[in-house]
């Protein structure tokens, strides 16, 4: 793929200083961004109400996406996974959950992850690099031009931790919320954590009603030392009074995340104890099977996990249990990696 510049890496006043040097006028810009993000197009040489000579100009200098699609897969229930090399040749998955009412695109963050948790294919091999803005964007563009339709949702769930690059998912978020732009109401995008303290709070300062969710996966600091390595693991405290902090800057309600792990996580006292920690976090609770196919870590039975379900609405909590969506192609939770890596053991929080 070519090493151009990606056009949505260029602000509104770049571009317009560029279509001016070029002797194009400036109501060129808006036409270009109806292509990008109204109509999904990644060709500049199908944007038909542009001069074939500024198609020729932008085609000579930018690239309309960073993604390109590798492989394909889908599950029986529809979800959809690709997986999409980009301009370095390194690769990220991004998958479509579609649904009757909606349809939802669990979008990566990172190539890798340095976090690791246990249970988590993106983070086996480490870090490799942040993914830039438009890389992050041309993953929800994507979505829609499979389906030929808007997505409805957005999740960020997918490779990589994102609170550990704010820097570029808050101004990748900021395009899909601006009306002129993608259009996305904030309480269709959803960032996920696994629980890093400073960016729940940043996230917190930006004044967006995004939803956050947590993925917790664990009840006490002893049992979370189990899934998630010391580097990178905050305190249940810390986390908690981030939450807060949240809660109070933006009036949402943060999500809990559990992946359910047979003889791990799963015991009576850890419902007892997941409900307690659900009330102080004035949460709801998301338990997810965790996916099978892993050595160290099984889901437990589907009437087991009714159970804790059970267990967790006695005691007053919010709670669903989530239906694994995509686990045929390995695009559950835990599940996306890089092409180059082993089959999954066990990405972010859960899609
Ligand atoms: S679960 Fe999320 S934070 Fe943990 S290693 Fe995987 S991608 Fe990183």
């Amino acid at each position: 793929m070519s090493t151009l510049t990606n056009i949505k890496d260029l602000d509104q006043e770049a571009l317009t200083a560029f279509l001016g040097q070029h002797g194009f006028p400036s109501f060129r810009y808006q036409q270009i961004m109806d292509w990008l993000y109204q109509k999904w197009c990644a060709d500049f040489k199908a944007m038909s109400n542009l001069p074939k000579d500024l198609q020729e100009l932008l085609v000579g200098h930018f690239r309309a996406s960073s993604l390109q699609v590798e492989n394909t897969q889908q599950a029986e229930d529809g979800t959809i996974k690709w997986l999409c090399r980009l301009a370095d040749g390194e690769t990220i998955e991004t998958v479509l959950i579609p649904a009757p009412e909606r349809s939802t695109v669990c979008i990566s963050t990172q190539v890798g992850c340095a976090v690791r948790c246990a249970f988590c294919a993106s983070g086996k091999q480490g870090l490799v690099r942040n993914l830039s803005r438009s890389e992050i964007v041309d993953q929800v563009l994507l979505a829609c031009r499979c389906q030929n339709k808007k997505i409805t949702n957005v999740v960020v769930m997918g490779m990589g931790e994102p609170m550990h690059n704010l820097e570029n998912l808050l101004p990748a978020l900021e395009l899909l919320s601006a009306p002129g732009v993608f259009g996305l109401g904030a309480r269709h995008i959803t960032v996920s954590t696994s629980g890093v303290v400073a960016g729940i709070r940043a996230l917190a300062d930006c004044g967006r009603a995004w939803n956050l969710a947590i993925s917790l996966h664990a009840t006490s600091d002893e049992q979370r030392s189990r899934i998630i390595p010391p580097q990178y693991r905050c305190p249940i405290a810390d986390i908690l009074s981030a939450c807060e902090y949240f809660r109070k800057r933006t009036n949402r309600m943060p999500t809990l995340e559990y992946a359910l792990l047979a003889g791990i996580n799963d015991r009576a006292e850890d419902a007892t104890q997941l409900a307690h920690l659900a009330r102080q976090f004035h949460a709801k609770v998301n338990l997810i099977p965790c996916n099978d196919g892993t050595a160290r870590y099984q889901a437990p039975t589907p009437a087991h996990c009714r159970q804790f379900l059970e267990l967790l609405l006695r005691f007053g909590t919010q709670a669903t249990l989530r239906l694994r969506k995509g686990g045929s192609i390995q695009a559950a939770c835990g599940q996306l990696r890089q092409q180059n890596q082993p089959p999954a053991q066990g990405s972010h929080s859960p899609s």
